[in-house]
């Protein structure tokens, strides 16, 4: 039986994926989760058909040199053709796949008909067109790239109505959320998104102004991408997490909470009707989220470690620190705004965490521009697409004018 309980036809069943950011963090995850996953049932065969990545053209070719079976195609997104690949030239086209470029390549890539799951996995704004393609084709969307959402939660949605995409979180907390909610089978009344706190989760304010990108990517439980990680850092990550359930969920942003859990244990928690909550826990590890999105509704066994039972075992929650973390303020505000904020916020975002680790603003210069930023800009509640795109270079050059940066 295939996994929606079809018939086989060939008595062999296979899933054919699109890794896009196979190269990063989460897509390094996901080919591992895959590989696993075709070791566990060899009658069931999941084929990485579409593999992409952006600067890192070397580990690019390593993946997909070590797959069983190479991909069909490997999308190259920041070169324009094959004489820029320069050494891994080679190593590419020993794979037989067919090689693509630049982002125009992404959109075919996450659209193509043979694909059944499109696994979003490039960071930033930059995912969102890919995404959007596979959602109006109507693919099954493994979604890390929460910052389509952020940036256009409404129109994602109507586009996932339209199409009948399914769209599935890989976010562990969003994911943590979406078990919750399938296991009670019944309504949330709320979210509760847990947070670590990230590496400054005991600083004063006063301490965060001189922290440095070095102690800023050191975080304390999770390794991830260094944008995300800095996200967490000023807890902005939680500020669109915010915003990604407030879409993925359907429910307004006063129906969500965050709370501190240093240990990253308890994803998150869903409180209903009765009063009773239901929390997902595991180890920190995102193998399981993305394997979650994957072969839903099915469980699987997942490459991530099991508990050790054996020793006592800690789980805190404290109330989090909007003093602190202002971030929080402007997720919740974004999320109950809707509309342009949330492209207004993103792209602030992205500019000031990139002027950050370039060394040109200060650790807590990037919260204070995002406010500034999204307190300047003309708010519309129903923006297209296009719209939003172009507030998005918008806020990115008023990001920089604010620090007097062009
Ligand atoms: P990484 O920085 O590790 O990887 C980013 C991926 O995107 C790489 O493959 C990179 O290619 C590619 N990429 C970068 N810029 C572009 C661009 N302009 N166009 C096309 N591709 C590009 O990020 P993460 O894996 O950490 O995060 C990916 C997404 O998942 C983010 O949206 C993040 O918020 C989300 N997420 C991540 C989690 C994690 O644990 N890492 C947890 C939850 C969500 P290359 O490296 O070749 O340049
Ligand atoms: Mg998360």
């Amino acid at each position: 039986m295939n996994q929606d309980g079809t018939p086989l036809e060939d008595n062999r069943a296979c899933q054919n994926v699109a890794v896009l950011g196979a190269t990063g963090s989460i897509g390094t995850a996901t080919i591992d989760v895959l590989t696993q996953l075709n070791r566990i049932d060899p009658d069931f065969r999941w084929h990485v058909s579409a593999a992409s990545g952006h600067k890192n053209t070397r580990l690019l070719a390593e993946l997909a040199s070590g797959l069983a079976e190479a991909p069909d195609r490997i999308v190259l997104s920041d070169n324009e053709n094959a004489e820029s690949l320069g050494a891994d030239e080679n190593q590419l086209r020993a794979l037989g796949s067919q090689l693509e470029f630049g982002p125009e390549a992404l959109i075919s890539a996450a659209s193509d008909k043979s694909v059944d799951v499109v696994v979003a996995a490039i960071v930033g704004r930059a995912g969102l067109e890919s995404t959007m393609a596979a959602v109006e084709a109507g693919k099954r969307v493994a979604l890390a790239n929460k910052e389509t959402l952020v940036v256009a939660g409404p129109v994602v949605s109507q586009a996932c109505e339209k199409s009948g995409a399914e769209l599935l979180p890989v976010d562990s907390e969003h994911s943590a959320i979406f078990q919750c909610i399938q296991a009670a089978a019944s309504k949330p009344k709320k979210l509760i998104l847990t947070a670590s706190g990230g590496p400054f989760r005991n600083w004063t304010r006063e301490q965060m102004v001189t922290a440095t990108p070095e102690s800023a990517l050191a975080h304390p439980t999770w390794q991830m991408g260094p944008k995300i990680t800095i996200d967490s850092a000023t807890m902005i990550n939680k500020a669109l997490e915010v915003i990604e359930a407030r879409w993925l969920f359907g429910l307004p942003a006063d129906a969500i909470e965050v709370v501190v859990h240093p240990q990253s244990i308890i994803h998150s928690m869903v409180e209903f009707e009765d009063s009773s909550v239901i929390a997902q826990l595991s180890p920190p590890d995102m193998r399981l989220p993305i394997q979650y999105a994957l072969t839903y509704p099915r469980r699987l066994p997942c490459p991530c470690p099991d508990f050790d039972r054996t020793k006592p075992w800690d789980l805190t929650l404290e109330p989090a620190d909007p003093e602190r973390f202002p971030a929080l303020r402007l997720g919740f505000e974004v999320a109950e705004a809707g509309g342009t904020a949330g492209a207004v916020l993103n792209a602030a975002n992205e500019a000031a965490v990139g002027l950050f680790l370039a060394g040109k603003i200060r650790f807590t210069d990037i919260v204070l521009g995002c406010h500034d930023v999204l307190k300047n800009h003309a708010h519309e509640a129903d923006p297209p697409l296009d719209r939003l795109l172009e507030l998005d270079r918008w806020a990115r050059r008023e990001l920089k004018k604010r620090f007097g940066l062009s």
